[in-house]
């Protein structure tokens, strides 16, 4: 058995009168007319209904409800835990092809069968455009799915170097003994489908805590692989409120792994409960997580300043901020700011439009929640406050969705807060650096913040993009040149960081595999 030969999945454009814009639509309009759909939890294959109902609103439009889900109890909870290790000697034991062709199974009802649901459910419920929905729901899970497959056949092929004669020497790459938790983000529906993907890949068996403002989409991704041959109890979909359910399962004696993408504070604290209950478990728990970010774009006096400041909105406001690798501070050079960059930012800026995602002429959907939109607008606040200036936008309209302005803040102090903090929103602070300053420039970028997570530096001089490639070593785990630092694609640029951004185990590529394997080393005399 060989791994066919993987390519990315090619992306759709949905322009203006395209067949696939048409199908799209249909698939929104079908979906806004079912709404609200029901969610129950699934455990061993079969839905549970607690009747503990919470809802996921919609973004846009918060009179309205995606769907209403089941929350895990913790009867249910207990259950899945129960179920996922009952099922993992079956599923561990199955041949490795069985579990490759389910997931390229898999892969291929996300692009096709399932695609415009998944994306109408992503634009819907998360406020992503049909381009950034398109990206994440389509493209990036079917590259989780196919990739993963491919690095997993790659992991298994590796052995130890040298065999003595007489001796043969081999290494088995074992799943963790117990089961793995993965607790997923709202912002990248591929997400939901790759943290309990890439343990159950390597033959384990997980419980799968999704993010509340994810529900649906991601139940629509447990479909996809209950249909594509996950068999019952693999995965277990547990949505719930998150400080229960995680902390029924890290409690739990078999607890293996913690499989996270969310906030830095979220990850600490469960590292340090984990730490915590480290008498109760057999071993010692594998932690896996990606956290916040607050990414840079440093640019330099030879950069071509179209260029940056066109990669700047992009980094800053698509899927309005709310990567983990969006840009939020921008370093640029005080002779380009004088000669066009600020005027080309702010003109660009002005032609965004900010509005409901199913309109497919808006380039910026709503933020999350409410806790989202008081959280960004108090940050905008508090920069005011604290002497920033406001060069654009600052404004938000919640009487519908949660709508921010796409918002830029110059900022004479470096250090101040909307520089520190992450604040997962559509806001850049801008910080006009001394041309002569570059080594304190870099320094600050270095220093300033606890993340570690992405950055681009824009310079056409190959000595300066040198430089601060060096002095930046620590700074990023994503760099990008010339380029925004968001939109890391699977297979081709490994995506993680370091810092308090996380623990750099790279998803979309082999690094991560080795994460949710235990290897067993076996030395045969013959
Ligand atoms: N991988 C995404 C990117 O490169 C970001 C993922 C995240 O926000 O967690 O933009």
């Amino acid at each position: 058995f060989r791994v066919p030969l993987v390519e990315n999945e090619p992306m759709r454009s949905y322009s203006l009168g395209s067949p696939d814009r048409a199908k799209l639509q249909a698939a929104i309009a079908e979906m806004e007319q079912s709404l609200p759909f029901e969610v129950p939890c699934i455990v061993n294959g079969k839905p549970v209904k607690t009747g503990k109902l919470a809802k996921q609103p919609i973004p846009a439009d918060h009179a309205k409800y995606l769907c209403t889900y089941h929350e895990a109890d913790q009867a249910t909870v207990a259950n899945a835990i129960d179920g996922a290790l009952a099922a993992k000697a079956e599923w561990e034991s199955m041949p490795w092809n069985d579990r490759a062709a389910i997931f390229l199974k898999a892969a291929d009802l996300v692009s096709g069968k399932y695609r415009y649901k998944l994306l109408a459910a992503t634009i819907l419920g998360q406020g992503k455009n049909a381009w950034q929905a398109e990206i994440d729901a389509a493209a990036e899970l079917t590259d989780f799915f196919r990739f993963g497959v491919k690095y997993v056949e790659e992991l298994y092929a590796q052995q130890p170097p040298k065999n003595a004669a007489g001796a043969w020497n081999r290494v088995e790459y074992r799943p963790l003994e117990g089961f793995v938790l993965a607790v997923s983000p709202f912002n990248f529906t591929a997400i939901g489908g790759n943290l309990p993907g890439v343990p159950a890949l390597v033959g384990n068996t997980v419980v799968w805590k999704p993010s509340p403002a994810a529900t649906y989409s991601n139940y629509l991704v447990y479909q996809v692989l209950a249909e594509a041959g996950v068999p019952a109890g693999v995965i277990q979909f547990v949505p719930g409120p998150p400080p229960e359910v995680v902390a029924q399962c890290i409690d739990h004696p078999s607890f293996a792994a913690l499989h996270f993408t969310g906030s830095t504070f979220v990850f600490k604290k469960l590292w340090k409960d984990i730490a915590a209950n480290l008498d109760k478990y057999k071993g010692y728990p594998r932690i896996v997580g990606e956290t916040g970010g607050k990414n840079f774009h440093f640019v330099h006096s030879s950069a071509d300043v179209k260029n940056a400041v066109l990669q700047s909105i992009r980094g800053g406001f698509e899927y309005q901020g709310q990567k983990c690798s969006a840009l939020s501070r921008l370093y640029v050079s005080s002779s380009l700011w004088s000669a066009g960059f600020k005027d080309q930012l702010l003109q660009e800026i002005a032609k965004i439009k900010v509005g409901a995602p199913q309109d497919f002429g808006n380039y910026m959907g709503p933020v999350i929640g409410r806790p989202a939109f008081d959280k960004i607008t108090s940050y905008i606040k508090k920069a005011k406050d604290a002497g920033g200036e406001i060069l654009i936008g600052g404004t938000g309209d919640d009487s519908k969705g949660y709508f921010i302005q796409p918002t830029v803040i110059l900022t004479k102090d470096p250090k101040s807060i909307t520089m520190r903090e992450e604040i997962f929103g559509p806001v850049i602070t801008v910080y006009v650096y001394d041309d002569n300053k570059i080594d304190e420039t870099l320094e600050l970028i270095d220093t300033t913040t606890e993340y570690g997570l992405t950055g681009s530096i824009f310079a056409n001089d190959r000595k300066a993009l040198l430089h601060a490639t060096n002095k930046l070593r620590n700074a990023a785990g994503n760099v990008y040149y010339n380029e925004k630092c968001t939109g890391a694609i699977v297979g081709q640029q490994p995506f993680g960081g370091g810092r308090a951004s996380g623990t750099n185990d790279k998803a979309g590529s082999i690094s991560i595999f080795y994460r949710f394997v235990s290897a067993r080393s076996i030395k045969e005399n013959f």
